[in-house]
């Protein structure tokens, strides 16, 4: 059984009194519980990006369409960055590390949205990566480019390390994410423990992880599961709740390799809405917990409700 809850958590910057000019930031979290761990969805903010960038690799006769019954005809998206955080036998772990300070202005608040709930980032015992990409991993070093969570164990998949590291990316990537090839490599090296897994592997109690390349080389995701009760931290593999569920077929500009980016989303989605598994998407909306429902010309997502 899954319960959720929803809760949206206000907290005033430190040392500030409440005035009516006092800017009040909320972040939200959204919960819900597989078996006896307790899985929260944590906001990083969000991303601001060119509409160009997912959309112009798509067959653009039936594009238009679409984006209106999406309301997304604008030049710009700005899709959410969900943290999934989940603590069970006391273990604090992150799914991912958000983007850090040195990304986008938009996004990077993970550590605002932990302290919200009470958790600074020493308590944080184990960071899981699905992928290398600046959102994703760049939020992993403080500002003195020193390990921002001390006291964690750091762990990527094997084929997405080799990836970053291999020095010949940074030249094969392109030259419009060049600048993530340099970014993640630094890293990688910097982060003194850094353990690899490979698809299939029980990386931590209850956590398996679940091959999903073609965003990126080595892209993984994470199947939570304790009895009868699962869910799977997706990243970047579904990348959104309009175009990956109405066209999961279509090739998108954010995946590296978008054929096999379209041919892993196709296999998750035929799972996770015949499973009728709950699913945490980064980039989705309202903390991106919900599920995916088979519909007449594709699938939908339904976020859960509070
Ligand atoms: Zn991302």
């Amino acid at each position: 059984m899954t319960l959720t809850r929803r809760t949206l958590l206000g907290r005033l910057g430190a040392g500030l009194a409440l005035t009516a000019t006092t800017p009040l930031r909320l972040w939200s979290a959204t919960e819900t519980n597989i078996g006896a761990a307790r899985i929260t969805s944590l906001s990083d903010g969000h991303l601001v990006l060119p509409a160009g960038f997912m959309f112009d690799p798509m067959p653009q006769a039936e594009l238009p369409l679409l984006l209106a019954r999406y309301g997304l005809e604008g030049d710009t998206l700005r899709p959410d960055c969900n943290v999934t955080l989940m603590q069970s036998e006391g273990r604090n772990i992150l799914f991912d590390a958000g983007s850090g300070a040195s990304f986008q202005d938009s996004a990077g608040e993970l550590v605002d949205a932990l302290d919200a709930i009470g958790l600074t980032p020493d308590d944080i015992t184990e960071v899981v990566f699905t992928h290398g990409h600046p959102d994703h991993l760049w939020g992993v070093l403080d500002d003195f480019d020193d390990p921002l969570f001390a006291n964690a164990r750091h762990l990527i998949g094997r084929v997405e390390r080799d990836y970053w590291l291999d020095p010949a990316t940074v030249d094969q990537i392109g030259a419009d994410r060049a600048s993530f090839a340099v970014g993640a490599a630094r890293r990688l090296e910097a982060l003194e423990t850094l353990e690899t897994f490979e698809d299939g592997d029980e990386i931590l109690p209850g956590v398996a992880a679940v091959a999903t390349f073609g965003h990126t080389p080595g892209h993984m995701s994470f199947e939570i599961r304790e009895g009868g009760d699962a869910l799977m931290v997706v990243g970047d593999a579904i990348g959104n709740h309009h175009l990956a569920f109405a066209r999961p077929h279509w090739p998108s500009g954010a995946d590296q390799n978008r054929a096999m980016g379209a041919e892993t989303r196709v296999r998750l989605m035929q799972r996770l809405a015949s499973e009728r598994m709950t699913m945490i998407g980064y980039h989705l909306p309202e903390g991106g917990m919900g599920h995916v429902e088979a519909a007449e010309d594709g699938y939908r997502f339904v976020p859960l409700e509070g």
